[in-house]
């Protein structure tokens, strides 16, 4: 969490800063663009939306709550492609390999690793606010007097060893559960963590049902199967408590909780958790630190939608002394960072989105702009030419992300 440099706290330098020499070019431009997602509250289950083209695709992740089946990692993909690329003429091929691309996303959301000996691991992070790490995405765990409520809950596989780590913390009930997106790294646990919750409110039409799931309408329609084609998840599984607000709150353990929705982000459906009292932002897969951002471009993610994701949350933040510290940020994986480790970060994906704009202006194709290495300076850190999110992968989907949102 060094800071070793400032370049400001002011909203319109963080939207359009690029530093000098670094090929920021189109940032400037960026307020004069035209939107580059459209604003996604408001939907219903019955109205389109303008990525429903791509959730035609056949998905591989697993949301059964059960142990995820060992994909070999892309091996249905490629044997899809062999087989069915015999007869298929050009355009079918691109397409399928579009698939094939996806698929490996898929898999990897699906996580094939072992999950046996993984050990979880908890940090307090400050006030109400603790962090548990190991295999899945990180699990926030806000604790008090009216109970435990939790942000996303990893894979079902590590639910028993996730509850212990949590009674090691209260022996009070879970109450809420929020999940920041659908992928099953994060909503794996949430049957487990449901039955061995208790709701505050009583009655209705969820008695029984343990704790309550708040999640954006779009994860809900989707693990639900009535958006996209991923495969439902059990019924007891999936959020009980669905907003298509740009926000929800509640006041719990003695503060107000704060649940943003940030629009076609790393899915459509994402959304960042806010403990004011606490001072501690929960961001689910908008921001993680062991890797470029995953944009999953078929469950409506957007790079541009992660740029907003990632300056939303620079607005939340506030450093304390010399820029450390103060509002405290768990990422969808990696280290506990603060505000400066988002700024970091999030201009390390505007520049090199704007690499890629300014070569899409350029009419460069994929192969070009993959072959000009736009990420060459970060790929030390962030780079990576093996496991389910090389860098190859990331270039890919800012390019066809860009592409898709010229188009609208
Ligand atoms: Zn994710």
């Amino acid at each position: 969490m060094s800071r070793v440099s400032n370049f400001g706290h002011d909203i319109a330098d963080r939207e359009t800063y690029s530093p000098p020499g670094t090929g920021g070019v189109a940032a400037h431009q960026e307020k004069a663009a035209k939107p580059p997602f459209k604003a996604q509250t408001g939907w219903s289950f019955a109205t389109d939306h303008p990525v429903r083209a791509y959730q035609r695709m056949p998905s591989a992740i697993s949301f059964d709550g059960t142990a995820t089946p060992p994909v070999p990692r892309g091996e249905y993909a490629i044997q899809t492609l062999q087989t069915q690329t015999l007869q298929a003429d050009r355009l079918n091929f691109m397409r399928l390999a579009i698939f094939a691309v996806l698929f490996f996303v898929s898999a990897a959301f699906a996580q094939n690793q072992n999950l046996d000996n993984v050990q979880i691991h908890t940090l307090h992070v400050q006030g109400n606010v603790y962090m548990l790490v190991g295999g899945g995405g990180n699990v926030t765990v806000q604790v008090g007097d009216e109970g435990v409520l939790l942000v996303d809950t990893s894979f079902a596989q590590l639910s028993d060893r996730i509850l212990a780590e949590i009674r090691k913390l209260s022996d009070k009930p879970i109450r809420y559960i929020i999940n920041t997106h659908l992928h099953a790294d994060h909503t794996g646990g949430n049957q487990a963590m449901l039955q061995a919750g208790a709701s505050l409110q009583g009655g209705g039409n969820f008695i029984g049902r343990g704790a309550r799931i708040i999640a954006h309408s779009n994860t809900f329609e989707r693990m639900s199967g009535l958006l996209g084609s991923d495969k439902p998840v059990p019924t007891a599984a999936t959020p009980t408590d669905p907003f298509a607000t740009e926000s929800k709150d509640l006041f719990f353990d003695g503060e107000a909780v704060q649940v943003f929705h940030v629009p076609a982000a790393h899915t459509d459906g994402d959304s960042i958790v806010f403990f004011r009292r606490s001072d501690v932002v929960s961001t689910g897969d908008v921001f993680v630190t062991t890797s470029y951002p995953i944009v999953d471009l078929q469950r409506g993610g957007s790079i541009n939608g992660v740029i907003a994701a990632l300056n939303r949350i620079l607005e939340i933040t506030v450093p304390a002394e010399k820029q450390e510290g103060g509002t405290m940020v768990i990422p969808g994986h990696g280290r506990l960072c603060d505000e400066h480790d988002v700024f970091e970060y999030r201009n390390m994906v505007t520049i090199i989105r704007d690499r890629i704009q300014d070569m899409v202006q350029k009419d460069m194709t994929l192969e070009q702009v993959k072959a000009a290495r736009p990420t060459l300076d970060y790929d030390p850190r962030y780079g990576s030419t093996t496991g389910f999110w090389t860098t190859e992968m990331f270039v890919e989907a800012v390019y066809r992300s860009l592409k898709q949102g010229a188009k609208q």
